[in-house]
């Protein structure tokens, strides 16, 4: 059976617009599976069994057995849930021309250029006067950033965006204030929304694509496509006696993970703490599991771009189809060093499936990603991982199907060492 398919990782996406949906998407195939929700305020259980937090969002979920002792290492599969996206402003009802027009601000490292000409959907959360909080997800063409037409173009190349400027949407050829439509479309009144983070999506549905079906075309792979395989390995890795299998997902990744509860945020470290804690493990019992464990920290990694491979590290040219991808940075834009290359290296060869080894061009700024941060933070052997994508960081980005699901092993075995 496929562990983890690119039609599956299709559904997930367009269920998940935003970080909170992902946590939501992820929160329900964890309770089917029996993993039981723990508020952070309340006491934490003190019998083995399968449980989860969310924090805004973020998430952290673990399974533990009675037979465990409270020093055994973790294995931690580590991902964010966040991607760059053109978010609402506070105050957003403009009507330039004429029309009802939103303001919207990029969010993290937008390709600004891919939101053009889309149609576009809102979600994301808002707090009630009332003090409780409300999803919101409405997935119609609602919003368009229409692009200058080429003849007003002044060299017809097409002119530099101004986020500022030039990313507002239109959504009424009239006027309105458009919370009240949020609101409406939610079933609150719109007088009693205290607070709202709402964002952009693609409404496109996400699709397999190519002559064999065998590319994926969706928005927001990075770093769904974790957050996805990351699940199914969670779910699917057998019991191993000394492990206990985590899977971390963080917020905020795309705008530096500095917040409560982005990747450089108390939240890994007090979660496992507390799991030992309530094992009846000593502080030191803790230092001692930490030292024992290992963090596959996943986000995607660059596939050697067809009509750019010059732009890639020449022995270093990563494959669609070609398997998980190990990432390398002496800077240590990732966090990988020699043991944790082959405490991956081991977990691929265990799974069966083929890895491939990236590094960047040294002369290109390389992107960054959890791994170093959550490294920090927590004192953990980690190791920086991913599956090969193109177009990243842009509304719509392409993977191989193949490598979801041995991705999805890979990680499988990493939680699950033999
Ligand atoms: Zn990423």
């Amino acid at each position: 059976m496929t562990l983890a398919s690119a039609a599956e990782l299709c559904t997930f996406v367009d269920r998940s617009p935003t970080p909170f949906h992902v946590c939501q998407t992820v929160a329900a195939e964890l309770e089917s599976a029996g993993y039981v929700r723990v508020q952070e305020q309340d006491a934490w259980p003190t019998a083995a069994g399968r449980h989860y937090v969310i924090r805004g969002g973020s998430l952290v979920a673990w399974s533990s057995d009675a037979a465990q002792s409270p020093t055994d290492g973790f294995r931690v599969v580590g991902g964010h849930t966040d991607s760059p996206n053109l978010r609402l402003k506070q105050h957003h009802d403009l009507a330039p021309a004429g029309l009802g027009v939103v303001a919207l601000e990029p969010y993290g490292g937008a390709w600004l250029n891919s939101w053009l000409d889309r149609d576009l959907g809102i979600a994301g959360r808002i707090a009630l006067r009332d003090g409780t909080e409300r999803l919101v997800h409405i997935d119609e063409p609602l919003l368009r950033v229409p692009q200058l037409a080429i003849h007003l173009s002044a060299e017809r190349k097409g002119d530099e965006l101004d986020p500022q400027r030039h990313l507002n949407a239109i959504w009424s050829a009239g006027s309105g204030t458009f919370l009240d439509l949020v609101a409406d479309r939610t079933g609150v009144a719109g007088r009693e929304i205290a607070g709202f983070e709402l964002m952009t999506h693609d409404t496109a549905a996400s699709a397999l694509t190519g002559a064999d079906g065998d590319l994926v075309s969706a928005p927001r792979l990075d770093n769904q496509v974790t957050c996805f395989a990351g699940l199914r390995a969670l779910l699917d890795a057998p019991a191993v006696s000394g492990v206990r299998p985590v899977l971390a997902l963080f917020d905020h990744e795309e705008v530096g993970s500095t917040s409560e509860r982005g990747a450089q945020s108390d939240l890994l470290a007090t979660v496992l703490e507390r799991i030992v804690l309530a094992a009846g493990g000593s502080r030191d019992d803790y230092h001692r599991a930490i030292a024992a464990s290992v963090c596959a920290s996943g986000d995607m990694a660059h596939a050697t771009h067809p009509n750019y491979t010059e732009r890639h590290e020449p022995l270093h040219h990563i494959a669609i189809g070609g398997g998980p991808v190990l990432k390398v940075n002496v800077n240590l834009r990732y966090a990988t060093d020699a043991p944790g290359a082959a405490v991956f290296a081991s977990a691929c060869e265990q799974a069966g499936v083929p890895m491939q080894r990236y590094e960047h061009r040294a002369d290109l700024p390389c992107g960054s990603t959890i791994g170093p941060l959550s490294a920090a933070r927590t004192g953990m052997l980690t190791v920086d991982v991913g599956a090969p994508q193109l177009a990243m960081h842009s509304a719509r980005e392409l993977m191989g199907g193949a490598d979801v699901d041995t991705y999805g092993r890979a990680l499988s075995a990493f939680l699950s060492p033999a």
